[in-house]
């Protein structure tokens, strides 16, 4: 089995390739609990998936903005053609935003290589230069030297673009951290789910150190101590709907609903909540 969202990341099988004692507590775990069966439409293509849906009323805050634990810490794809034509398209913000250019410039490449790079290289920039040069995601930045936010996120919210079209531009392993898709080797199933006390265990993700969906670490005193102002309790919401429209676009309006109406239906969560509109994506 594969942690799905993983199968493009630049060190390949050591990060995607799912052991065998998570395969089994993976089994183990969807064979206890209630699943949802339906489809999942990504990038286009259709799969048949198997949903841990309870796991989606779980509470979830991605106050990214204040947040100083950040999660942008590897380049977790080799990037799809439309993130670099984006790239290419806003290079001043880019340029501005993560100084990939200005780094290079100064460190004796050209232009033409460093645009051969942004259109060829697996992380946008030489590969020589991942590891030495920037530690973080090469489309991170720090705005204030605190937080480390994604410069493909922000360029997307200076020009008000939709949900939809910021699902598209970005990586889909980042729209939809910290959700967690499995897959059987040949893609014919996935198996979905969230990091929470109960998965932690074989998801790629640590429950226990992500603030955005654990409320008791987010209010922590060693946690606020370091995050002051963020993650107020109220604004913790079921993450159906912290996520609706990224999970609407990430996975299709079929996966959304089917979900939500499965939730309400057993009420995990309430009707009156629906009417919250979907503001996180827009926070990040
Ligand atoms: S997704 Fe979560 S951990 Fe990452 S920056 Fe946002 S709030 Fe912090
Ligand atoms: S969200 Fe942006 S900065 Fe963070 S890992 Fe993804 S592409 Fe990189």
């Amino acid at each position: 089995m594969n942690y799905f969202l993983f199968l493009n990341h630049p060190k390949g099988k050591e990060v995607y390739k799912v052991s065998k004692e998570r395969e089994e507590m993976l089994k183990e775990h969807f064979s206890r609990v209630d699943i949802l069966e339906t489809e999942v439409v990504m990038r286009g293509i259709k799969y048949k998936a198997l949903v841990d849906y309870s796991a989606f009323s779980n509470l979830a805050n991605f106050d990214c903005f204040k947040c100083q634990d950040p999660c942008c810490a590897d380049n977790p794809t080799v990037y799809e053609k439309i993130t670099r034509d984006f790239v290419l398209e806003n290079i001043e913000s880019y340029n501005k935003k993560t100084k990939n250019i200005d780094i290079l410039l100064e460190s004796g490449y050209e232009v033409e290589d460093i645009i051969k790079s942004i259109k060829e290289d697996e992380c946008m920039v030489p590969n020589e230069t991942v590891e030495a040069e920037i530690s973080l995601c090469t489309c991170s930045f720090k705005p204030n030297n605190e937080s480390v936010l994604c410069s493909l996120h922000s360029i997307c919210l200076e020009k008000n673009m939709s949900a939809k079209e910021i699902v598209e531009k970005k990586p889909l392993v980042c729209s939809l951290w910290p959700i967690d898709i499995i897959s059987e080797e040949d893609k014919s199933l996935l198996y979905i789910t969230v990091p929470d006390d109960f998965t932690t265990g074989f998801t790629i993700e640590d429950y226990y150190d992500t603030p955005c969906i654990n409320k008791e670490l987010a209010q922590s005193s060693s946690f606020r101590r370091k995050n002051p102002i963020g993650f107020l309790e109220d604004e913790y919401v079921p993450i159906i709907l912290a996520y609706g429209e990224t999970l609407k676009y990430s996975l299709g309006e079929k996966f959304y609903n089917d979900v939500k109406e499965k939730l309400v239906e057993e009420n995990l969560i309430f009707v009156e909540e629906l009417i919250i509109k979907e503001k996180q994506i827009f926070k990040k």
